[in-house]
């Protein structure tokens, strides 16, 4: 499946010391009311927690670290998932030189983040649950 968009704004803020990430983010998406959007960011975190999915087992698996890590980049997506906006976002840090990350669940604590959000004009995606990965994907109409 595949949808053409044109992009109707972009929203460029910081998040607080102390605040959580995915939470944060998806508070500015809920108050803009972003229903399809693009969503970018860097920054530093003083905690992260993250998902690995396992594909045999078709699951998440939940992980973090209780550390000083930068922000190389964050991207994800906003479309619809049972009607709402639902945010899906990936991160990759760095602890120094060493770079790891995975998708991004609540959780992970801000030190200092800037984002850039892109918000679509075009088709809604929704969300559906899909047999064969086990994950929720955007369904063909
Ligand atoms: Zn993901």
């Amino acid at each position: 499946m595949q949808a053409t968009y044109g992009i109707s704004k972009v929203y460029m803020g910081r998040l607080s010391k102390g605040s959580d990430l995915y939470n944060g983010l998806f508070e500015v998406i809920k108050t803009k009311e972003v229903g399809m959007g693009i969503v970018y960011g860097i920054g530093a975190l003083e905690r992260l927690v993250v998902a690995y999915y396992d594909q045999k087992a078709k699951e998440y698996r939940r992980m973090e670290i209780e550390e000083p890590v930068e922000v190389l980049s964050l991207t994800g997506n906003i479309s619809l998932k049972d009607g709402l906006p639902f945010l899906h976002a990936h991160i990759v840090v760095a602890n120094e030189l060493r770079a790891m990350g995975g998708h991004l669940l609540e959780g992970s604590r801000v030190f200092a983040f800037e984002y850039q959000i892109l918000e679509l004009e075009g088709p809604r995606l929704n969300r559906a649950y899909d047999d064969e990965t086990g994950l929720f994907l955007w369904a063909d109409k």
